[in-house]
């Protein structure tokens, strides 16, 4: 995604501006609709002859303005273990991404518990007990087919035991049966409740910046069921436009907390909003 601004600059080099196009080529970067119009209205009000580094000069103000200043780093609850519920559709990198938060909260010295309860995907289990041997972080699974929310309650166990920081809980995400998978996450977020009555603490929604608006359609549907505190997006490093996260920042108003740059576990940072639009976007 890395250059949509740089794009910009390069489609509309001539100071006649072809409003359509420039309003398709702003949707084309996944920025929606309604901020799009709201960048060519803006440049049409200044009544000047406009060049590219104009366009993006008023871009980049709009999406400053949308996103917050900074984005609060995921902190440790006191004598207990903070939940962190991963949630989203098959394929957006769910589980890769619950294994790289547990990777950067590790290294910045948090303990960490994993919990696979995506129980219906075997591969899924199977993936993320590679990446828990390979980070030497402990993870609870549950028998196949067996119950997603009294595997996060167990592993919750596990983590006040060895008091841990951080629970971190991939969940399941078959997008085809909708309605099982939303009444699963309730099930398992009224479960953790028990534990604890704010439990969990952050629900994180990942999506694939690839997708575009159905990443947008994605976290209206979570949001809906089950208020979100913060969005992953990953495969930035592809041709994801990014742009996708101010969409969800400014209908939603949920922050993108984490970016996915890449599939190795370190290719994985905390979201910047400055850098994101002065050097990514
Ligand atoms: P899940 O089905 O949502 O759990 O998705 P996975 O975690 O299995 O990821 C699906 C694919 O996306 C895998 O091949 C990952 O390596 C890949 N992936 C995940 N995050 C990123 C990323 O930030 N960049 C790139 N290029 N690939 C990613």
């Amino acid at each position: 995604m890395a250059g949509f601004f740089k794009s910009l600059l390069q489609r509309f080099t001539k100071p006649d501006i072809d409003w359509d196009d420039l309003e398709a080529a702003l949707i084309a970067g996944d920025l929606g609709p309604r901020l799009s119009l709201q960048i060519v209205e803006d440049l049409q009000a200044q009544q000047r002859k406009l060049h590219g580094a104009d366009i993006v000069k008023v871009a980049r103000e709009h999406v400053r303005k949308i996103l917050p200043n900074s984005v609060t780093p995921m902190s440790k609850l006191d004598g207990k273990p903070k939940v962190v519920l991963v949630i989203g559709v098959n394929g957006t990198g769910k589980t890769t991404s619950t294994a790289k938060l547990a990777y950067l909260l590790n290294k910045g010295g948090a303990k960490v518990v994993l919990a696979a309860a995506d129980t219906f995907r075997a591969a899924a289990v199977e993936q993320l007990e590679v990446w828990s041997q390979r980070l030497n972080i402990p993870m609870v699974k549950g028998p196949p087919n067996g119950d997603p929310a009294s595997v996060c309650f167990e592993a919750y166990d596990l983590a006040q035991r060895t008091q841990a920081d951080f629970l971190l809980c991939d969940t399941a995400g078959r997008l085809h049966n909708k309605h099982n998978l939303m009444e699963e996450l309730k099930k398992i977020h009224r479960i953790l409740g028990r534990k604890d009555e704010t439990s969990p603490h952050e629900v994180l929604l990942v999506v694939d910046a690839t997708t575009g608006a159905n990443a947008l359609q994605q976290a209206r549907e979570f949001h809906k069921i089950i208020p979100l505190t913060g969005v992953i997006v990953t495969k930035l490093d592809g041709s994801g436009k990014g742009g996708v996260l101010v969409n969800i920042q400014q209908e939603l108003g949920v922050p993108t907390r984490y970016i996915g740059l890449g599939e190795k576990v370190e290719e994985f940072q905390r979201f910047d909003p400055n850098r994101f639009v002065e050097e990514l976007l």
